[in-house]
């Protein structure tokens, strides 16, 4: 055992000290969202109503429940915002675009009324989370009905999800709606929004959006209609099913194609029929379909029939059944972060992991995976990268230097209390990559492949915890 091995252990066994057991008799929660909105171009925000389904499959009463109101963090005082501000390393920018908002500027998500089985029902605001009392008890095996009539200002400026990105994007509409948090084992997950994590609760999304022709909207969800409302505005009617968030984007600028895929899956392409990204945008598609091919074989095969590549956000961030990326990228970039974004649809979006309580668990397996495409498409040489011998050479190093430095945090850390924005990249990326590149290591090839695959089988569309995939790589 060298030392770099002798590090590497030492740091993976010092770090699971905690570790919670799934129950063994498993459920999850369900929710079927209807929405409907209708967007004011002029003042940047709209009005919307939510019709909620709410199945409570767990063997608990609830007498409330909580929503994620996210758009209350883009707001100068937030918890996100004093929270960037005192890290030694903040986000910089946002510290600039949020402290010089106005109100017609800041974003927010207002609650006009909220009932219960049509009756009206209490409910109080923290910031980004809602607690609403039920009238009537929600009882184990039961479902009820929530509707609600909102107001949300989308902010100006866009941190994954805002308004005129700095490549001008006019909407990056993720965290958009008033969201049911997640109700599990542990209880509820009503986490403050502070710009990091998500957890959701599974179930089908019905979305219509009303707003000015100009602006041409994409989304992560089927396209079922779209009429012209009147003179002025288009209504475009968007359905997912089985996902546990609906990301959508709009901008006066989209222009873009679609590829089938070998496997039937439709891949769609958004972007903004500017300076070079037509020809790039249209280089890189068929390259992240040959890139399909490989992630369907090697990690499962995917679940869905359509997936969308939006211009939109701050750099790349994943959704179910779409990705929000920067679009102004050489071909090289674009199909890097494509790669990163979509394989999130195994780590994340199907194989829903909490990404506060685990972030090494959808951003470690995801960067592991993406070195694994981005090898296979430079193999064929459809990239050009300079990968070293040992492709994931560069991030041993990452990971050696990060078990040395005085900013190590446990791998155990939640998300959003982690000390530094240093110790979270580098344990949710590079220790999550490298826990599973060793693991691969020591149980051997054969057993690692059948392992990844018997784990998206047993736990896609569920929520797995650390335990679940370590029994089923000891099974493997
Ligand atoms: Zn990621």
């Amino acid at each position: 055992m060298n030392l770099r091995t002798l590090l590497i252990t030492i740091g993976f066994l010092s770090q699971f000290t905690v570790n919670f057991a799934q129950n063994s008799s498993y459920w999850q929660q369900k929710v079927d969202y209807s929405m409907k909105i209708n967007m004011d171009v002029t003042k940047h925000q709209y009005q919307g109503s939510q019709h909620l389904i709410y199945y409570n499959n767990s063997p608990d009463t609830l007498k409330k429940v909580f929503y994620h109101l996210f758009y209350n963090a883009f707001q100068p005082g937030s918890m996100m915002d004093i929270r960037n501000q005192n890290l030694p390393d903040p986000d910089r920018q946002l510290n600039e675009s949020i402290k010089n908002l106005k109100s017609d500027e800041i974003g927010y998500e207002k609650i006009l009324v909220l009932t219960q089985n049509g009756n009206k029902i209490e409910y109080k605001v923290d910031e980004t989370i809602l607690e609403a009392k039920l009238n009537k008890p929600l009882l184990p095996n039961d479902s009820t009905i929530l509707d609600m009539i909102f107001e949300v200002q989308v902010p100006k400026l866009c941190r994954r999800a805002g308004r005129d990105n700095l490549q001008g994007i006019d909407y990056s509409m993720a965290q958009w709606y008033p969201k049911l948090a997640e109700y599990d084992y542990m209880g509820w997950h009503a986490d403050q929004y502070i710009g990091r994590e998500f957890y959701g609760v599974w179930g089908d999304f019905d979305v219509i959006i009303d707003i000015d022709s100009k602006y041409k909207v994409a989304a992560g969800g089927h396209l079922i209609d779209k009429q012209l409302m009147g003179k002025d505005k288009t209504r475009y009617h968007y359905q997912a099913e089985n996902v546990h968030d609906f990301v959508w984007a709009a901008d006066r600028d989209y222009t873009g194609y679609s590829l089938k895929t070998k496997s039937g899956t439709i891949l769609h392409f958004n972007y903004q029929n500017t300076g070079h990204r037509d020809s790039i945008w249209h280089l890189a598609g068929p390259i992240i379909a040959k890139a399909f091919e490989f992630m369907n074989n090697r990690y499962g095969k995917y679940q869905y029939d359509t997936y969308s590549f939006i211009e939109g956000g701050d750099g790349g961030m994943e959704y179910p059944l779409a990705t929000l990326v920067t679009g102004n990228r050489s071909v090289n970039s674009l199909v890097g972060i494509w790669a990163h974004e979509f394989m999130h649809s195994w780590y994340q979006m199907m194989l829903a992991t909490n990404e506060s309580n685990y972030p090494w668990m959808d951003e470690g397996f995801t960067s592991f995976a993406t070195i694994e495409i981005l090898e296979y498409l430079n193999n064929l040489n459809l990239i050009n990268r300079n990968f070293p011998d040992f492709a994931f050479e560069n991030d041993y190093n990452t990971w050696d230097n990060y078990l040395l430095s005085p900013f190590r945090e446990p791998l155990s850390t939640h998300s959003d209390h982690y000390n530094t924005n240093y110790a979270y990249w580098i344990n949710a990326y590079t220790g999550g990559e490298v826990f599973i590149k060793q693991l691969e290591y020591i149980v051997g090839q054969k057993a690692f492949d059948k392992g990844l695959l018997d784990y998206f089988d047993k736990w896609k569309f569920k929520h797995p915890e650390p335990v679940d995939f370590i029994r089923i790589m000891e099974k493997a």
